[in-house]
């Protein structure tokens, strides 16, 4: 059976469609997927969501943008697409920690230059916190560290995390290499499909510490299409490929690696 670590169920893209597109998760082979909450909204719909399908499994968060939400609607926005919601970043981050309990890990979590480049003590704040919050319930932590690698890895070395997934990871082989000779692990989205940097990537690290992902409705297999996790054997497909291995055999060593780092 196939797993998807990272997907975004509750998101405009899916509006009205979540329990088809969990439906059509569970016909394509998948076991489980973990559907990730974002802030608030996201957060309470996400349980919700899986509170009504056994093959999706909650994991709540605050996303290194949305943790700078205050800072951003006071000192102005750029970008040409909306800034995120204002909202009570310690209290959602109180809220995180009473449900956590009913959670298979604490994400999406980290850090994020690419995006915004502002405010970096704020998000690592945040990033600290939830990472706190995660270590005293024993959960795993789901991690974005676009544009900002090293020291995501860095702050969980000194905080002596043990159990990581880097998301969509995007930094240098030789820092994936470190990341993985830690223990955490990589999960690679179905656009590996066409992605040379992904292909690459999964042949460097341990197959020990891969595990697959989707992000959907983002990093689909098809240019421009909307992804959803029923993609995840797709890729499959493409690292057994890469690896030399049948798509039975990596979706078996998967599957154990996702044992090891979640418990189920
Ligand atoms: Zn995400």
């Amino acid at each position: 059976m196939y797993v998807d670590v990272h997907a975004h169920l509750i998101h405009p893209h899916f509006a009205g469609e979540e329990n088809e597109v969990a439906q059509r998760a569970a016909a394509a082979g998948l076991e489980y997927v973990i559907v990730n909450g974002l802030e608030p909204t996201s957060n309470r719909a996400v349980l919700e969501l899986c509170k009504a399908h056994d093959h999706l499994l909650p994991a709540l968060g605050i996303y290194p943008v949305d943790a700078i939400c205050n800072e951003i609607a006071a000192a102005g926005w750029e970008h040409d697409y909306p800034p995120p919601a204002p909202f009570d970043v310690d209290a959602e981050i109180d809220f995180i920690d009473s449900v956590a309990d009913q959670l298979v890990a604490i994400g999406e979590i980290g850090l994020d230059q690419y995006w915004v480049k502002d405010f970096p003590e704020k998000q690592e704040y945040v990033f600290r916190r939830l990472i706190e919050v995660a270590q005293k319930h024993d959960k795993p932590v789901i991690i974005h560290s676009r544009k900002a690698e090293r020291r995501v890895f860095e702050i969980l070395q000194e905080m002596n995390v043990e159990r990581a997934d880097f998301h969509c990871y995007g930094g240098k082989l030789k820092l994936a290499k470190a990341i993985t000779e830690a223990g955490y692990y990589l999960s690679i989205p179905p656009v590996v499909v066409r992605s040379d940097a992904f292909q690459r990537l999964v042949t460097e690290v341990p197959q020990s510490q891969l595990l697959t992902e989707t992000d959907c409705p983002y990093m689909g297999p098809d240019r421009g299409e909307r992804n959803e996790p029923a993609n995840v054997p797709r890729g499959v497909e493409a690292m057994a490929t890469v690896l030399g291995l049948t798509n039975e055999e990596l979706r078996d060593v998967i599957r154990e690696n996702f044992r090891r780092l979640f418990r189920c």
